[in-house]
């Protein structure tokens, strides 16, 4: 592979002119949007409009003149294409990890009797974390089983399968069509976890038969640090939903002001406390951006550039060993590598203005996201990695140390 093959691919690239609707640094190869996504050009302005012209000249007035009292379910129905779901089964609300224990409670609800949330080990700390504080309450019992094992986990006692579709540290994927079969045949419920899927690898939430999903807005949404994120229930649970954080801006009616919680219909009940309009703002622009481009077109660009960063990587260090499956339909949209100094691997790309991540304790990880990332800044990442590990320049005091946020 050379730079040559690489700017061909980029030469006949269909998305390459998205590109230039981020605003990237310049001498910057960002291998990182599966944990922060890129600015698109478009969200400084918007988010001047609606600060200024919303917030400081509509004042309150906006809230009705602007239609933001409806955004959580606006910039939900946008999303809803990129995960197979319909436009009512999607809103955006909280974070993920405060989206997980309204639906986990949700399910605790549904199925009285059952207790145990079942998942994974070394699925992403949140989601593990937010099982242990129903637990402390009483109200829930945590079973972990491996991928291999999880179907014989499913007994009588499981109230909720809980899994995240691509694995945040291999980037492997889970079959959401088989499990989610296995699960609701011994009568449990389902929630996936789509934080690493949206906006960069397919998913229909419809054939899978999903019961919940819930997704982070600031990874491939491109939503800014701290975006709110999605959650998603089945049509078919609407009527019945339940969830434990029953807020103002759940009810039916918050401007009746009365002493009893009612519920809003569908989706709407899983809102608290009143939605952070500056967040769901930058997100929108965000989420219009990879809804224009659209999931399939998304999908098989990010399948290219991972295969092209696999070969370079494999022409170049045959010894580095891959985590991530090699089928890349059976991977999220990233690589990840295992190295014993995977840290100061990752500092030193870093120096160079190639930005990764390290993932505790020896993964190093690469992903692309496909509407801004190009074929060249994967061949020059994959020609930096090369060359730290066969040079040793990692090998350097300043790259030992560990940042707060890795
Ligand atoms: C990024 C991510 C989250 C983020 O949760 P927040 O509460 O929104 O910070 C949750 N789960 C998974 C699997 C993630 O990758």
């Amino acid at each position: 592979m050379t730079l040559e093959d690489a700017r061909r691919l980029d030469a006949a690239d269909p998305l390459r002119d998205y590109r230039e609707r981020f605003d990237l640094p310049e001498g910057v190869v960002y291998l990182d949007g599966n944990s922060l996504g890129a600015l698109p050009k478009d969200t400084p302005a918007r988010l001047e409009q609606v600060v200024r012209g919303e917030w400081g000249n509509g004042l309150i007035r906006s809230w009705n003149d602007a239609d933001w009292i409806t955004l959580p379910q606006r910039v939900g129905a946008k999303i809803a294409p990129l995960i197979g779901a319909e436009a009512d089964e999607v809103i955006v609300c909280d974070s993920v990890s405060v989206n997980l224990f309204k639906l986990i409670g949700a399910a605790l609800n549904m199925r009285p009797g059952r207790k145990v949330i079942l998942s994974e080990p070394g699925n992403f700390p949140t989601d593990l974390y937010m099982i242990a504080g129903l637990e402390a309450q009483g109200l829930a019992e945590r079973r972990l089983a491996a991928p291999g094992d999880l179907e014989a986990a499913l007994d009588g006692d499981v109230a909720l399968l809980m899994l995240t579709h691509v694995h945040y540290k291999a980037g492997r994927t889970h079959d959401m069509v088989r499990l989610t079969r296995a699960a609701q045949d011994a009568g449990a419920l389902v929630l996936w976890d789509l934080s690493h899927s949206g906006g960069a690898v397919p998913v229909d939430l419809a054939a899978c038969n999903a019961d919940f999903a819930v997704g982070c807005g600031y990874k491939y949404l491109n939503g800014g640090p701290g975006a709110p994120a999605y959650a998603y229930v089945a049509k078919r649970h609407h009527a019945a939903l339940s969830q434990p954080l029953t807020g103002w801006m759940g009810h039916a009616a918050p401007f009746a002001f009365t002493d009893d919680y009612a519920p809003a219909p569908g989706a709407s009940r899983l809102l608290a406390g009143t939605p952070g309009i500056l967040g769901i703002a930058a997100l929108e622009v965000g989420v219009d951006l990879i809804a224009e481009i659209g999931i399939n077109r998304l999908a098989a660009k990010s399948r290219a550039l991972s295969e092209f960063f696999r070969k370079c990587a494999a022409e170049k260090l045959p010894d580095l060993e891959l985590v991530s499956p090699l089928d890349p339909l059976a991977r999220g949209s990233q690589l990840s590598f295992r190295h014993t100094q995977a840290n100061a691997i990752c500092q030193a790309l870093i120096a160079r203005g190639i930005i990764g991540d390290f993932r505790d304790p020896d993964i190093l990880r690469f992903g692309f996201a496909p509407a801004y990332v190009s074929f060249e800044d994967v061949f020059l990442a994959a020609e930096g990695l090369a060359d730290i590990i066969s040079t040793r320049a990692w090998d350097k005091p300043e790259f030992q140390q560990r940042a707060a946020v890795t």
